[in-house]
């Protein structure tokens, strides 16, 4: 699946210098609509973040993790995971970005394709990981970005999250489109078709049996009580679905519907 790799401090919320206190989270705009938007894509969102703080006394792991946690709040828990270097920049870890162990942890956990994914950040550390791994980079101008990028070479600039969100949306619309079941007017997201990287995935959303009649694919991995399956096209998956389908049920490529 793709993925939005977001920095943290600058990015999704003001950086205040070194600060993992609650009372000091701000987030930048309001992504949340785009977010939303862009999860129901297939889009992992990550958070990858440099909290050397924590090594040099500013902060502790365990107020990383409760600052986190209030941005997950904040965020209606629409991000996925958060990846944290909390070593100092003299420990030379390979996590530190920019590094990529942060997005090479990502990788154990998540089945992420990175030339369909991208990493969002204000720094040029940020453009760098992402340059390095082969994802698609976006710098803002908000946090350090106006200063960093006479250094960083970004594939793409954007005023803030929520407009480089935008843009990866706009971007990735033609290639990818939501799966949507109909059951007597009760229409429902059953997944989304990735005409890039050939291939779909389906929430397990509705009864078993309608699964099976619509889908003897290849499970490759199960998170959240979400199963999720793939399967490799040729080109686009609809007709070949379109075929098991009970007469009841109307597949299509249709807009977004509400659960
Ligand atoms: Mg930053
Ligand atoms: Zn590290």
């Amino acid at each position: 699946m793709r993925c939005i790799f977001l920095d943290r401090d600058g990015t999704l919320n003001i950086d205040k210098g070194y600060s993992n206190k609650i009372e000091d989270l701000e987030i930048i705009g309001n992504p949340i609509h785009e977010l939303y938007y862009l999860k129901r894509l297939g889009f992992y969102i990550i958070v990858v973040s440099n909290q050397a703080g924590a090594k040099l006394g500013y902060y502790t792991e365990k107020d990383v993790e409760i600052f986190n946690k209030e941005i997950q709040k904040k965020l209606f828990w629409l991000i996925d995971d958060f990846f944290v270097c909390t070593h100092a920049p003299d420990e030379n870890c390979n996590c530190r970005k920019p590094k990529t162990g942060l997005i090479e942890k990502a990788l154990e956990k998540y089945e992420i394709s990175l030339e369909n994914s991208f990493v969002i950040g204000d720094k040029v550390a940020d453009i760098e990981m992402g340059e390095k791994v082969g994802a698609k980079t976006i710098l803002v101008l908000t946090g350090h970005g106006k200063k960093e990028i006479t250094k960083a070479k970004p594939d793409f600039v954007a005023e803030n999250i929520t407009q480089a969100l935008r843009m990866i949306r706009k971007k990735t619309e033609d290639e990818i489109f939501p799966l949507c079941v109909s059951l007597k007017n009760n229409k429902k997201l059953l997944g989304v078709i990735d005409t890039k990287e050939k291939s779909f995935w389906i929430k397990y959303q509705l009864e078993p049996e309608i699964y099976k009649k619509i889908i003897e694919k290849t499970m490759i991995f199960e998170r959240n009580q979400v199963k999720t399956f793939r399967e490799d096209i040729n080109n686009y998956l609809v007709p070949k679905i379109v075929e098991n389908i009970p007469v009841d049920f109307i597949l299509g490529t249709a807009q977004f519907v509400r659960d």
